[in-house]
């Protein structure tokens, strides 16, 4: 039987996610007791959507959720946000040649391109729940993709 995925809010007001039944520990202080379940989904791509639209500031949820029912409308192409193309190479360029990666260089890297949105934090949260990388220490992530 497929396990259900979980949205998970920690005290600290990050959200993650995780399986029904593993241990799960906060994406962003890594607190596992007080932790609350919002959501639950079987699908973990929807999963991924939920997390990173409770961690985006309000104003830019009203932009997404305004965009998605209008989907035919053309895009607004906004300066200081990141595709997933250019998250996907910013991650990429910021990973050392051990193949670690961590907040600070991933910081450096989005402060190098410009991007405001996604922080580095998230980033990170969504290309762990995706398992693109796991996290190896306090501030350290091993790019497993
Ligand atoms: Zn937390």
């Amino acid at each position: 039987m497929e396990s259900n995925w979980l949205l998970l809010r920690c005290k600290c007001g990050q959200s993650f996610g995780a399986r029904q039944g593993a241990t799960a520990s906060c994406s962003r202080c890594g607190e596992t007791s007080q932790i609350t379940t919002t959501a639950v989904f079987t699908d973990s791509a929807k999963l991924t959507e939920a997390v990173a639209k409770a961690n985006l500031p309000s104003e830019i949820k009203d932009e997404i959720n305004s965009r998605l029912g209008e989907k035919k409308r053309k895009q607004l192409t906004t300066r200081d946000r990141a595709s997933s193309a250019m998250v996907h190479r910013i991650l990429k360029q910021s990973t050392d040649e051990r193949g670690i990666l961590t907040l600070e260089s991933l910081r450096n890297s989005l402060d190098l391109e410009g991007v405001c949105e996604p922080s580095a934090e998230q980033i990170i949260g969504m290309a762990e729940l995706q398992g693109v990388v796991q996290r190896f220490s306090q501030e350290e992530w091993k790019w497993l993709a």
